[in-house]
C-alpha cells in the first residue's frame, strides 16, 4: 500500500491554495487529491467535506500534494472544513497500519472510523430533556412507558421530547407528563451526550492480597505510558473485572481515555451495572443495537473527548479517541473478535497494534486464554498475571464425563427420542429437589439440524448456499444460518411429495426444551437463545430471572456461556460436548475447550459448589480429558505441539483466498488462473484451489487456496503481488483473509 509519506508534524498548518490528498471512506486504495480555497486552512487529520460526482463526502486530509504532480485547474475543490476535532496522528497511522496488514484498501478501514457522517457537524441547539435528579416519588404511578422513558434519559443521553419519546417508543403525552412530575427538566442545549465523568477516585471492592498484587502490577503499567501487553489470567469469578477497573481508575486519573472490548456487547449489562457501580456513572457504550441518535451522539462524544471510557464491540476499536491510553480485551480468546466480512480484521490483534502506535497499556482478560496468547508470554512479549483462585473461597465445579456409548438415553415417555443420558436426568432431578438451578447447554439453535424425507431420503439443503436447512419450530420455518433463508415448513416431502414423511433429525435447543417440558412438568424453565430474543433489554429481563431465581431449568445456547453470574446454579449437563470437535478447523479444539470451560464456570459461583456433566461419545478425546481433569496446561501443551507439528499458527502465519463467482464454471477458471500464477518461496505451502467449506453461499460458488508461510517471509507482499497478476472479470470477487480462524 503506498500512501504519501504524508504522516509528517501534525501542527503543520497547510495554507489555502494548496493541493491537499484526502482519503475517503470509500473502497479506495488511494487518497483523492482536491484543491483547497484560499479562504480554508487545514492540518493532516483535519475531516473535511469534498464533491465526488455528484455526491458530496466527508474524507480526511492526509497530506499535503506537490502540486506539480497535478493539474490543479482539473481538481474539484474542498467544499469546507467539518467541525470535529481532527483525526489524531495515531488514529491515522493506525488506519494505514489496518490497511496493510489486511490487504483492504485504506478508504474501506477508514469507513469504520468515520462510519457516522451525520456526528461530523454539531446539531442546532433546542430543547432537550435529562433526568431531574428528583427521585421518583412513592405515589408516582411508574408504568412500563414511563420506566422506559427515564432508563433512556438517565443512560446519559439529553435528547429533544419527540426524538426521546421515538426511542422509548412510547407518545410524547408520556414524556410531558415525566416533564410536570418533575422527573425530567427540559434544556435549551446542543443534543448530546451528559456523559458525565466517571469518578476514579470512588472506592470498589476491598481487593485481597493477591487481587491488589496484581491490580498494582496493571495500573503500573498504564502509568507507565509506554506499550505494554498483559494477559490477566484468571479463572471465572476470580476478580478480573475488579482487577482491571483498577487499571481503568489509573487511565482516568491521568486523562486518558479507556477503550473496553467486549465480544458481545448487548449481553454485558451487568457489566455495567457494575461500572456504574464502581466509577458513579454509566460508561458510553458502542454496538449494533445503538440507534441512529445514540450513535450519532456516541461518535461525538468520543471524538471531542467528553466520553472518558467505552464499553464496545470490535468495531468500537475504530472510534476516533483523541486521548486513549488504555484497551482492556476482555475475554481476548472469543471469536466474535474475528470480523469475518468488509475488512477482515482480528480485534483482539489490532487493539495490540493500537495500543503500540499509541504506546500505552493493552489488558488482555480471560479464563482461557487463546494459544497466541499464551505462546507470546512464553515468549517474552507479552507479560502476565495471574488471579489463581475464585474469590471468596468458591471452589470450581466438579467435571464429569458421561460416557454415551454406555450411559444411552432412554426413550421418553410417548416413545419419542431422548437427548439426555439417565445419568443427568437423575442429576437434574437432585438439583431442582434442592431448590437449585440447572442448565442444559447446547451449541446449536433451532429445533433440529436436518430435515429428512423417510420415504427418499431427500435432506432438505438451502437453495442458495452448500448447508441443510434448520427446522425452527416456534415460527414454524426452514432457516439457513448462513444467508438467512427462510421458507415455511413444508408438510409433504419437496422431492418425492410424499405427506407427513419429513421427521427432524438430531436435537437443537428448541427440541431439547421440548423434552424437558415432558420430563419435568413442574420445574419452570427457559429458553435462551440468540434467535428466539426478541433484543437486548429482553436478554436483560432474562438474566435477571435466573438471578432472582424465578426459573429452575434453563436451556440455552453460547449466550449463557459468556460472562453472568448466576448464584443459584449448580449443575450443568453440556448435552453434546462433541459438537464442535470435528471439522477441519484448526481451532476448533481449543475453541470447544474454551466454551466448555466457560459453561462450567456458571455453576457453582456462590457458596454452593457446581458440577458439570459431559455427554460424550469421545470420552478419551484430550479436550473432554483436559475439561474433566482441570489440566489446561496440560492442554495447551498438547495443542501446542499439535499446531506446531503441522506448521500451523501461531508457528507459520496463514491466510485463506477465497475467489467467488455466480456459477461454478466461472469459479474455476478464476481459481486455475491464480494457481497458475501462484508465487513460490521456500517456507511457503499453498494448498490447493479446492471447494471452499462452504462451496456456495448466498448463490456464490467459492473455491480457497490456503496459504501458510514462514513467520519471516513477507505474506502481504507476496499475496498483493499475486493478487494483481489476475484481472477479476464477470462477476469474479477475490477475498483474502488474513489469519483465519475457521476453515
Ligand atoms: P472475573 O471477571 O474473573 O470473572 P469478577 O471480577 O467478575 O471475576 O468477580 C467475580 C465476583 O466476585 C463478582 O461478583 C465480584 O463483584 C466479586 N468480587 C471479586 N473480587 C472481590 C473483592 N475483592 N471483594 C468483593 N467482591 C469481589
Ligand atoms: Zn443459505
Amino acid at each position: 500500500v503506498s500512501l504519501p509519506a504524508s504522516l509528517g508534524a501534525d501542527e503543520e498548518v497547510i495554507e489555502g491554495g494548496s493541493v491537499v490528498a484526502v482519503l475517503l471512506p470509500l473502497p479506495l486504495e488511494q487518497p483523492y487529491s482536491y484543491h483547497l480555497p484560499e479562504t480554508l486552512s487545514v492540518t493532516r487529520g483535519t475531516i473535511v467535506e469534498v464533491p465526488l460526482g455528484q455526491r458530496r463526502l466527508p474524507g480526511v486530509v492526509w497530506g499535503r500534494q506537490d502540486s506539480a504532480e497535478v493539474s490543479a485547474e482539473k481538481l474539484k475543490s474542498v467544499a469546507r472544513v467539518h467541525s470535529v476535532p481532527a483525526m489524531s496522528r495515531v488514529q491515522r497511522r493506525f488506519i494505514t497500519w489496518v490497511a496493510g496488514y489486511t490487504l483492504a484498501p485504506p478508504g474501506a478501514v477508514l469507513r469504520m472510523a468515520v462510519s457516522v457522517p451525520a456526528a461530523l457537524d454539531p446539531p442546532e441547539p433546542q430543547r432537550v430533556l435529562t433526568r431531574s435528579a428528583q427521585a421518583v416519588p412513592e405515589d408516582f404511578r411508574l408504568t412500563e412507558a414511563r420506566r422506559r422513558v427515564l432508563e433512556l434519559a438517565e443512560q446519559g443521553f439529553a435528547h429533544p421530547p419527540g426524538v426521546l419519546a421515538r426511542e422509548a417508543g412510547v407518545s410524547t403525552s408520556v414524556v410531558k407528563g415525566l416533564v410536570e412530575a418533575g422527573l425530567l427538566d427540559s434544556l435549551a442545549q446542543r443534543p448530546r451526550a451528559v456523559f458525565a465523568p466517571p469518578d476514579a477516585g470512588r472506592c470498589g471492592h476491598r481487593l485481597s492480597e493477591g487481587q491488589a498484587a496484581v491490580a498494582e502490577t496493571l495500573s503500573r503499567k498504564v502509568t507507565d505510558s509506554a506499550f505494554s501487553v498483559t494477559l490477566l489470567d484468571g479463572v471465572t469469578g476470580s476478580g478480573k473485572t475488579e482487577v482491571y477497573f483498577e487499571a481503568v481508575a489509573a487511565a482516568l486519573a491521568q486523562g486518558r481515555q479507556v477503550l473496553v472490548l467486549q465480544p458481545e456487547i448487548a449481553l454485558s449489562s451487568q457489566w455495567i451495572e457494575r461500572f456504574e457501580r464502581r466509577f458513579g456513572v454509566r460508561p458510553a457504550e458502542w454496538h449494533s443495537d445503538l440507534t441512529p441518535a445514540q450513535r450519532r451522539i456516541t461518535w461525538r462524544a468520543v471524538a471531542d473527548g467528553e466520553a472518558r471510557v467505552l464499553v464496545g464491540a470490535r468495531s468500537s476499536l475504530f472510534l476516533p479517541f483523541q486521548e486513549l491510553g488504555l484497551i482492556v480485551v476482555d475475554e481476548e480468546h472469543d471469536p466474535a473478535y474475528k470480523q469475518e466480512d468488509g475488512v477482515i480484521y482480528q480485534a483482539r490483534d489490532m487493539a495490540v497494534v493500537r495500543g503500540q502506535l499509541g504506546q500505552f497499556a493493552v489488558i488482555l482478560a480471560s479464563a482461557t486464554p487463546s494459544l497466541e496468547s499464551v505462546l507470546n508470554v512464553r515468549a517474552g512479549k507479552y507479560e502476565v498475571a495471574h488471579l489463581p483462585a475464585r474469590h471468596g473461597g468458591a471452589s470450581l465445579p466438579e467435571v464429569a464425563i458421561l460416557d454415551m456409548r454406555r450411559d444411552r438415553p432412554e426413550r421418553l415417555p410417548s416413545g419419542g427420542q431422548s437427548w439426555l443420558a439417565p445419568s443427568l436426568r437423575k442429576a437434574i432431578t437432585e438439583t431442582l429437589e434442592q431448590g437449585e438451578q440447572a442448565l442444559l447447554f447446547l451449541n446449536r439453535r433451532g429445533y433440529a439440524p436436518l430435515t429428512l424425507c423417510r420415504a427418499c431420503g431427500h435432506r432438505i439443503e438451502c437453495p442458495d448456499c452448500t448447508a441443510w436447512l434448520v427446522e425452527h419450530r416456534q415460527r414454524s420455518q426452514l432457516q439457513c444460518h448462513h444467508c438467512g433463508y427462510r421458507a415455511p415448513l413444508p408438510r409433504s416431502c419437496p422431492s418425492c411429495g410424499e405427506e407427513d414423511s419429513l421427521v427432524a433429525c438430531g436435537p437443537g435447543v428448541e427440541r431439547l426444551e421440548e423434552e424437558v417440558r415432558i420430563l419435568f412438568p413442574e420445574a419452570r424453565h427457559l429458553l435462551l437463545s440468540s434467535d428466539t430474543l426478541p433484543g437486548p433489554a429482553a436478554a436483560q429481563d432474562l438474566m435477571r430471572q435466573i438471578q432472582e431465581r424465578e426459573v429452575d431449568l434453563i436451556v440455552g445456547t453460547q449466550i449463557v456461556a459468556k460472562g453472568h453470574h448466576f448464584p443459584w446454579l449448580t449443575l450443568v449437563g453440556v448435552v453434546d460436548a462433541d459438537l464442535g470437535l470435528n471439522g477441519g478447523d484448526l481451532r476448533a479444539a481449543e475453541r470447544t475447550y474454551q466454551l466448555l470451560q466457560q459453561v462450567a464456570g456458571r455453576a457453582g459461583r456462590a457458596e454452593r459448589p457446581g458440577r458439570v456433566l459431559l455427554q460424550s461419545y469421545l470420552p478419551e478425546h484430550p479436550v473432554l480429558q483436559a475439561l474433566q481433569s482441570g489440566d489446561r496446561e496440560a492442554f495447551l501443551e498438547h495443542e501446542a505441539d499439535t499446531r506446531e507439528r503441522g506448521f500451523l499458527p501461531p508457528f507459520s502465519r496463514m491466510a485463506a483466498l477465497i475467489v467467488s463467482a455466480p456459477d461454478g464454471q466461472k469459479a474455476d477458471e478464476a481459481a486455475r488462473a491464480l494457481a497458475r500464477t501462484a508465487p513460490r518461496a521456500e517456507g511457503l505451502d499453498i494448498l490447493g484451489p479446492a471447494p471452499a467449506p462452504l462451496a456456495v453461499l448466498r448463490g456464490r460458488h467459492r473455491r480457497r487456496f490456503l496459504v501458510k508461510a514462514r513467520r519471516d517471509l513477507p505474506l502481504q507482499k507476496l499475496l498483493a503481488d499475486w493478487r494483481g497478476k489476475v484481472p477479476l472479470r464477470g462477476g469474479v470477487r477475490l477475498a483474502i483473509d488474513i489469519d483465519p480462524y475457521s476453515f
